[in-house]
């Protein structure tokens, strides 16, 4: 029988100090001891004992740095442990990525999807891809810990499946997490690709130390992350941050969701593209991006049109929410300003102004990669290194 700890023996306080440490740095990647000491609230003296010990068991790395100057030792878990992966399913792609547990990633590969893609066929590729990703690294299944999924539809938490119909039809009714897990026997964890944007952004990107940031993904539909201090904040159903599906014009055409005039139906990148019908250039919303770019009038209106229509919805989203800084991430967000100064002006215009005026606007730092970010850091979070943590307690 393993070592048991009663709660309140020194044991046990060593564990949950050691864990804590552990769940510090799958949160942060990376930081000096005095940075841990800070962020777990244990003495500068037993972070440095802790440290010894764990990196003495191989579950920490050290080495080395400087910080302003100064000698400051560096804490990450240390990449023996193993690796894990990422795999983002977007409305029409899939990216993969794979990483050690301290973050570095060592394989990435992204590959088009068709529209209203099923769960059946496109699990057997992603299995297929990432066996290959691993060949190519010299690993297999057996080197990985654990896997993060990312959908483009809200994902209950409860039962691991998409939380409303008619979103992504072809993966409904599937607990995906359980599926995939059986398949490759790995454990798996599934989110909301617009919450694990957000995750990646409110860690590592333009949101990193905001207390509440929205992350909105402006691409084939729109949706929000909404990070309160570094935590995704689902709602009880998995549905928080559906702004594609708020009513802009109750009177508008009927969305995919069942409703009327949502955000999606007059800025998604399906209605956008529409109104280019007959242009077979026309395609995907790159050749919208590159025909504004171009200069060409008409596809820099449906932009801002879109813009402003996101504005009016973030707006609503801000008067409820009150988030310090709006991100706005997705294919679209690569318009830049030509999307984000129209946004802005209907946000001013719409939304209650605090002390600090209203919420700020600002394009993601991590482009495309947001979400395969999102999935790494949601796979580590949730790798199992109990076993090792208490092996290392003498
Ligand atoms: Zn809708």
């Amino acid at each position: 029988m393993s070592r048991t700890s009663t709660p309140g023996s020194q044991t046990s306080l060593r564990e949950a100090n050691r864990a804590r440490i552990v769940d510090s740095l799958k949160h942060h990647g990376h930081l000096t001891q005095i940075e841990l000491a800070g962020s777990t609230g244990l003495s500068p003296a037993t972070v440095s004992n802790i440290v010894k010990e764990l990196s003495a068991s191989g579950v920490l790395n050290t080495s080395i740095t400087s910080r302003s100057g100064k000698r400051a030792t560096e804490v990450t878990l240390a990449r023996e442990l193993g690796l894990v992966a990422g795999l983002h399913f977007s409305s029409r792609h899939l990216r993969v990525a794979i990483s050690d547990v301290g973050r570095t990633v060592v394989a990435e590969n992204h590959v088009p999807l068709a529209l209203d893609h099923r769960h059946d066929r496109e699990l057997d590729r992603a299995t297929l891809l990432l066996s290959d990703m691993l060949e190519s690294v010299d690993a297999s299944f057996s080197d990985l810990l654990s896997v993060g999924i990312a959908l483009p539809a809200p994902v209950d938490s409860v039962s691991g499946m998409i939380a409303t119909s008619g979103l992504l039809k072809g993966w409904e009714g599937v607990p995906v997490a359980q599926v995939m897990g059986d398949r490759i026997e790995v454990p798996v964890f599934v989110d909301n690709e617009a919450n694990l944007g957000g995750l990646a952004e409110a860690r590592f990107g333009a949101a990193r130390g905001t207390r509440g940031a929205a992350y909105i993904r402006v691409s084939h539909g729109i949706s929000a992350g909404l990070v309160i201090n570094g935590a995704i904040y689902r709602g009880v159903t998995g549905k928080a941050g559906q702004i594609g599906h708020v009513t802009i014009d109750e009177n508008g055409p009927i969305c995919r969701c069942g409703s009327r005039g949502c955000l999606d139906t007059l800025a998604g990148g399906p209605a956008l593209l529409e109104l280019f019908r007959d242009d077979p250039g026309m395609q995907r919303i790159r050749d919208l991006l590159v025909r504004a770019e171009s200069g060409d009038a008409s596809a820099r209106r449906v932009i801002a049109d879109a813009g402003r229509h996101i504005g009016i919805a973030a707006a609503s989203l801000c008067n409820l929410f009150d988030p310090e800084l709006l991100v706005i991430g997705g294919e679209l967000a690569q318009a830049g300003e030509m999307l984000l100064a129209p946004l802005r002006h209907a946000l001013e215009r719409s939304a209650l102004a605090g002390s600090l005026g209203v919420s700020e606007v600002v394009p993601g730092e991590l482009g495309d990669r947001a979400e395969v970010l999102g999935c790494l850091a949601l796979a580590i979070e949730n790798v199992a290194l109990e076993a090792e943590v208490r092996a290392s307690l003498r």
